[in-house]
């Protein structure tokens, strides 16, 4: 069990888990690395807002013309 910082419910730890795995709180999707297992430390991750899907840079091209 580890405890949500965010919204303070209890998430089930995957009996598998190892330091450095992402662990995604299923109440409000809050993302935590484990730091270490013994014991139980995570660090919350921030969520980065980038919504670039194809990973490719788009520049305007700045089309002007009037006339
Ligand atoms: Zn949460």
């Amino acid at each position: 069990m580890w405890e949500c910082s965010e919204c303070l419910i209890e998430n089930d730890l995957d009996p598998d888990a190892e330091e450095g795995q992402i662990l995604i709180c299923m109440e409000c999707d809050a993302e935590f690395e484990i730091l270490t297992l013994e014991p139980l430390e995570l660090e919350r991750l921030e969520l980065v807002e980038d919504d670039d899907d194809d990973g490719g840079s788009i520049e305007s091209r700045g089309w002007d013309e009037e006339e």
